[in-house]
This record gives structure tokens, sequence and C-alpha cells, in this order.
């Protein structure tokens, strides 16, 4: 396998996103927006202004892979509660109970 190195225009035309959590790319329509509020909670949503961290839209994988990473954190240059990644999570919709409950 070659190696690919290349960063930033992907194949194609127009904007491309990039998931924190599986870090694979997709148009913006296909990922959720996400932004630190002010106050330190986050909230979802393109019309927000300030750095954005993007998630493949109804992920709950892509989510959890990044909230157990930090991604959020990194995604969006600033410390973020895990309080308010719960409430993310539950912003998201994601009601289901996976097996796999790491309490941390
Ligand atoms: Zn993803």
């Amino acid at each position: 396998m070659a190696s690919r190195a290349r960063t930033g225009a992907a194949e194609g035309r127009g904007p491309v996103r990039t998931c924190i959590g599986c870090r694979r790319t997709g148009p913006p329509e296909a990922l959720v927006r996400v932004v630190a509020l002010p106050d330190g909670s986050l909230a979802t949503g393109r019309g927000l202004g300030g750095r954005g961290a993007w998630l493949c839209a109804g992920s709950p994988a892509c989510f959890e892979a990044a909230a157990r990473r930090g991604a959020f954190s990194r995604a969006l240059g600033r410390q973020v509660d895990p309080e308010s990644v719960g409430a993310l999570r539950a912003l998201l919709g994601g009601g289901h109970g996976d097996a796999g409950g790491v309490r941390g």
C-alpha cells in the first residue's frame, strides 16, 4: 500500500469535513458540527461561530470514540468537561444503551 500523506483536497468537489470519532471524511451534510459555547457546554449547529468539531451524523460509535479519546477538547481547542460531553450525548439522541458501559 502506498502511503497517502495528502491532506486537504480529497476526492471531488466541495468542502470536506473529518469526523473526530472515526477520522473519515465526508461532506458537511453528512456530519454534525459540534461547538463549545462560552459557558463550556457543547451544542450542535452549523450557524454557530468558533471552532467546530465534526461527527458522523447518527453515529453513536463515532461520538463514543471521540469522547473516549478526548477528541472534543483537542478539536475545540479548549477543555471539555465530561458533563458537557454527557449532555451532548443526550442532545444527539444517544439513547442506545450499548454494552460496554465503562464508568469514568
Ligand atoms: Zn465518524
